[in-house]
């Protein structure tokens, strides 16, 4: 597949018989189930985009039954700033319902497969944007990252996943799941052609309140010969797969042998951030979702009152783990139990957020994994305690704000692809991506 920076000098003829040949080729692959729906608008660079993204005209539904029959009456912000840059949304693609899962199997569209094996989940939420890529049948997508669906999905599959600092990409149009955590990202071939990506979709934007009035670019001044202190976490890793705990020890002495300084550092034991994550994260998606009831949002069954009409609405429209997360955060804002579990988790956010500060006062980057190991098979990760438990590596970026990129590594036995992330400071896009592609380099995983 060409890069997104290759295609970005193609002609207008060039680009629609090459959309032509795209379109042919994903329908060739149904069994995949990456799109939900081969659609294209304008005539600039294809790019798939996650089923949570407004786009003008495009039925999108957060892969929910909820949302069958809803049409986008306007263009989320990412979008018009892809189209001002001369690309095109086309197709949009597969996702755990609102993004709640690890696996993209919750999905109202039924399961995508992994390209690089059918018994394996591509991972998600954003599992349908990273298989599309995976398999050759995108140049580049968009994804959300509220907890890892963009990072997880990648590493899953062998591709490039970057989440960006809360607050650098506008989420006006994107379908909410958790507002204080939620961030669109690309999700590319490779490091340069993500950096390409996200200057086109970041910078501030008067729509959306929590955007940063930050808007300076990154793409053009990618150095890779920066020389960068570089946190390991030993402990940290001591919950990983062998498989993983190999990728990561690669990724360190390819790191050494480009130049960087490795120091051990460590974070927190895990259980704090899925506990705060799944406090926080219920919390915002239980108000968030509240706004489907068949009146305002959603696809409508209509009872014999009010109440029942919602009741009967709410009860067909959304998934088991729908329902679980809005029952979970409803609880925790109850009255009784609000300060016990959620004002506790704020708390614990504070605190993860201030470990993070401590570290990089004298780091650039942190290398982590983003998952224990490689993509599960469909149905290991049924139990929902077992799925929320496999987000020990993602979800504390999110909860701190912080930009970071995952890239493939290796490979295990299986010839499943192993992922790392790497994570900087705030608004320090430009070291992320520059560490990143130094590391790529280094270890050259697609040759
Ligand atoms: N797996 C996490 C969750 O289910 C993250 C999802 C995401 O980032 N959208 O909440």
């Amino acid at each position: 597949m060409i890069t997104l920076k290759e295609a970005l000098t193609l002609s207008k003829d060039e680009l629609n018989k090459f959309k032509v040949e795209l379109k042919a080729k994903i329908e060739k692959q149904p069994e995949l189930n990456a799109y939900i729906d081969v659609n294209n608008v304008g005539d600039g660079v294809p790019i798939a985009i996650k089923d949570n993204i407004q786009v003008n005209g495009w039925s999108v539904t957060s892969g929910s039954n909820i949302l069958q029959g809803y049409v986008a009456p306007y263009n989320a912000t990412v979008i018009e700033k892809m189209k001002n840059a001369g690309l095109s949304p086309f197709g949009r693609t597969n996702m755990d319902e609102f993004a709640m899962g690890s696996t993209t199997e919750s999905s109202f569209y039924g399961k995508t497969q992994n390209p690089h094996n059918s018994e394996y989940v591509p991972g998600g939420s954003s599992g349908g944007s990273a298989a599309a890529i995976a398999a050759g049948l995108a140049i580049a997508a968009l994804g959300s990252d509220t907890g890892g669906s963009i990072r997880q999905p990648a590493a899953f599959c062998g591709i490039v996943g970057m989440k960006p600092t809360y607050g650098r990409v506008s989420r006006f149009g994107l379908g909410a799941y958790a507002s204080s955590l939620d961030q669109i990202g690309p999700m590319t071939q490779n490091v340069e052609d993500a950096a390409i990506l996200y200057d086109i979709i970041s910078g501030h934007d008067e729509k959306d309140s929590t955007s940063a009035e930050m808007n300076d670019k990154v793409s053009d001044k990618l150095d890779a010969t920066r020389k960068m202190t570089i946190a390991v976490l030993p402990k940290h890793i001591q919950n990983a797969s062998e498989d993983m705990k190999k990728a990561y020890q690669v990724a360190i002495d390819a790191l050494k042998a480009a130049g960087h300084t490795i120091v051990e550092r460590e974070l927190m034991d895990a259980k704090f951030d899925i506990s705060a994550y799944y406090i926080t994260a219920t919390a915002e998606a239980a108000t968030n979702l509240a706004r489907y009831d068949g009146i305002r949002y959603g696809n409508r069954v209509t009872g014999s009152n009010l109440q029942d009409t919602f009741i009967k609405t709410r009860s067909n429209g959304f998934g088991d783990e729908v329902k679980r997360r809005i029952l979970l955060g409803n609880f925790v804002l109850s009255s009784g139990f609000y300060e016990a579990y959620y004002v506790k988790a704020q708390k614990t956010r504070h605190m993860i957020k201030d470990q993070y500060n401590k570290i990089f006062e004298d780091v650039d980057l942190i290398l982590s994994p983003i998952a224990p190991g490689i993509a599960p098979k469909f149905g290991e990760l049924e139990n929902p305690m077992d799925m929320y438990l496999s987000d020990l590596y993602s979800i504390s970026v999110n909860l701190a704000g912080l930009p970071a990129l995952s890239l493939p590594i290796s490979k295990s036995d299986e010839g499943m692809p192993l992922g790392l992330q790497l994570i900087a400071k705030a608004y320090d896009e430009q070291t992320l991506f520059d560490g990143s592609l130094s590391l790529e380099k280094q270890i050259n995983y697609n040759s």
